[in-house]
């Protein structure tokens, strides 16, 4: 039994040390698209492996040489989000550029290829929206999930066409654009999530998954937060969602132009709270799709 122990030990000495843990995922994802979790599961079996057969006393008590490796392919599955790819799109953007893009891939109407946000007292736009998407990148990290980003400056020229292909080319699971609201009524407040919908959709499959990983995050998200739920709005004019070939929402987070939750939305704690309630809601999309 000792003998049995001290296998398993050193099985879980090699994983760590080839790092297949949470923190190899992290590291494989942040910087590759696609290609970092494989590589990963393969190299951390190879490794395991190879320590067990340089040792000729383990060779008896060895019962079942592919559980090692299995051992680890089970490992990197139990984290919730492995194997998913998600694109976090920070909106806007600060740039001096300004020109005209297609709507949709099946219209010529055209709009402004960059907007600027909202502003409020505490924050503008950009900012938050970056500043949230990294959190819940983290979040969505540590889940197992490879997360792609639309932009990871404030300073970026970034059309809403070039977000949706960026999405599309990573083959994300889903797109979640991070936003805040910003209304000439001071009293309006709460979170919102847009979803794709309309004879303008280039892809009209994404319809229905968006709308079902909306619901659930939205949820989620106010539950984590205590933000008034204002619900669903389908939106068939905006060319980020008639690009988009995958599944894509986006969360408006808050009013800005609301002072008490322009200044809730500045906290780091409310921040974080938000990232959470993202990334839970996405694991409960994951287990629900
Ligand atoms: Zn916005």
């Amino acid at each position: 039994m000792a003998l049995k122990r001290w296998i398993a030990g050193s099985l879980m000495l090699a994983c760590i040390l080839c790092g297949c843990g949470t923190q190899q995922v992290e590291t494989g994802q942040a910087d590759s698209a696609g290609s970092g979790d494989p590589q990963a599961v393969q190299d951390t079996g190879s490794a395991a492996l190879d320590d067990t057969d340089g040792d000729a006393a383990v060779d008896d008590e060895l019962v079942d040489p592919p559980l090692g490796e299995d051992a680890v392919s089970e490992d990197v599955a139990q984290l919730p989000l492995s194997g998913l790819v998600i694109c976090l799109d920070p909106g806007h953007g600060i740039t001096s550029a300004s020109r005209q893009e297609a709507v949709s891939p099946l219209s010529s109407e055209t709009k402004a290829a960059y907007v600027s946000g909202a502003v409020g007292n505490s924050q503008t736009e950009e900012a938050l929206n970056l500043a949230v998407a990294e959190m819940t990148r983290g979040e969505l990290e540590a889940l197992g999930a490879q997360v792609v980003m639309t932009r990871q400056t404030n300073e970026a020229t970034v059309s809403n066409i070039e977000r949706a292909q960026i999405a599309n080319a990573a083959g994300a699971d889903l797109c979640i654009r991070i936003h805040a609201d910003g209304s000439e009524d001071s009293s309006v407040y709460g979170m919102s999530m847009q979803v794709p919908a309309g004879s303008l959709l280039g892809t009209p499959s994404i319809e229905a998954p968006s709308a079902q990983a909306a619901e659930m995050i939205l949820q989620a998200v106010t539950e984590a937060t205590g933000a008034r739920n204002r619900g669903l709005a389908q939106r068939s004019d905006l060319t980020g969602f008639n690009w988009s070939e995958v599944p894509c929402i986006l969360l408006e987070m808050g009013f800005l132009s609301n002072a008490e939750e322009d200044a809730r939305l500045a906290q780091t704690e409310y921040r974080q709270q938000i990232a959470a309630g993202i990334a839970e809601g996405v694991c409960r999309w994951v287990r629900a799709r």
